[in-house]
């Protein structure tokens, strides 16, 4: 017998996937990857989710959420929770995939690390009914952290797995998981998180600009997670890099069409600019620009195009803290 998990990579998931094997049930854990993951952020997140995958003896499989993802995001049917996070949706997006790689795989059913009343949007009783429902998989979803305090699934009423060994974890709480993790010698597991990006407000901001402004691909969507942002026009924003990895990053998320702005024999940011700049919203980004130089007197800021097909340098006066503010999102 096999099962598909959908694995974060954290506790619970993890928990979920160990009490299913101790049951004999062979395990594929499937890991889903977004501009929105917060692993993304630290350093080696990524792989360490494949090594927790690893310590845990199971097959690992990840998919990175594309452009139909970003669409859900925009219009999710079940809302959003307190920022941009539309995490119903998001679920039954995952659960849909998931149905799909189980049938692949030959897997009988899906476990999730779900908690009852864990999470105040997916994952009270109703919710994960509507996800089940949504995604295809009535019945289909073990869950086995809270499983003693849900209907029977097919898996417990078949006898693929033993409803009596499964556990009744409900709510915020971590206290039951960590005893669990003791107990079933679950090591090196992440702090939980609190979500993804998208429950960030700062974030959300920025997706709202977006939403509003622009079209958003993959691209915008990870140059979200870089740097300061700023609406220059409807046309138009910028991002300034806040340390030197984040003006390489910039760099690599630049794409043709974009404006590069960098001061001139000077320390200092560089800046992608995005969208159609008119010559108002050139002298307003080299502004910006020179304002993180910290000089009072006039700067020279170079703003090149990508790719590199020209170039020219524009003398401005930094900013002050008043427009700044005006442009900063
Ligand atoms: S927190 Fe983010 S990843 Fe988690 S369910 Fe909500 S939208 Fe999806």
């Amino acid at each position: 017998m096999k099962a598909l998990a959908l694995f974060s990579g954290g506790l619970d998931s993890s928990l979920a996937i160990k009490v299913v094997l101790g049951q004999g049930i062979e395990v594929i854990a499937l890991n889903f990857r977004s501009p929105f993951c917060c692993c993304e952020h630290s350093k080696g997140c990524g792989s360490s989710i494949k090594k927790m995958a690893d310590s845990l003896g199971v097959e690992f499989k990840s998919i990175y959420l594309g452009q139909d993802y970003l669409e859900m995001i925009r219009n999710p049917k079940h809302g959003y929770g307190k920022n941009l996070n539309p995490c119903i949706d998001c679920r039954i997006f995952k659960f849909r995939q998931a149905k799909e790689i189980m049938e692949e795989v030959g897997a009988s059913f899906i476990i999730s690390g779900e908690v009852l009343g864990q999470r105040p949007m997916s994952q009270h009783r109703a919710a994960l009914k509507t996800i089940e429902k949504e995604s295809g998989l009535e019945d289909l979803v073990l869950r086995p952290l809270s499983a003693k305090l849900l209907k029977p699934t097919i898996a417990e009423e078949k006898s693929w797995v033993r409803r009596e060994d499964l556990l009744k974890i409900s709510g915020r709480g971590r206290k039951p998981q960590i005893s669990l993790a003791f107990s079933l010698g679950v090591k090196d597991y992440p702090c939980p998180a609190g979500g993804c990006l998208l429950t960030d407000s700062n974030f959300s901001n920025r997706l709202k600009d977006l939403f509003k402004f622009e079209q958003l691909n993959l691209n915008d969507a990870k140059l979200l997670r870089v740097g300061r942002h700023f609406r220059i026009s409807p046309q138009f924003k910028l991002v300034v890099g806040r340390n030197e990895k984040e003006n390489m990053q910039l760099l690599n998320l630049s794409q043709n069409g974009d404006l590069c702005f960098e001061c001139q024999s000077l320390p200092g940011p560089t800046a992608i600019g995005r969208g159609i700049a008119d010559e108002e919203a050139k002298i307003q980004s080299a502004r910006i620009v020179a304002r993180y130089t910290s000089l009072d007197e006039e700067v020279e800021v170079l703003m090149k195009s990508i790719p590199a097909n020209g170039e020219k340098k524009i003398s401005v006066q930094n900013i002050n803290e008043k427009e700044f503010l005006k442009f900063r999102i």
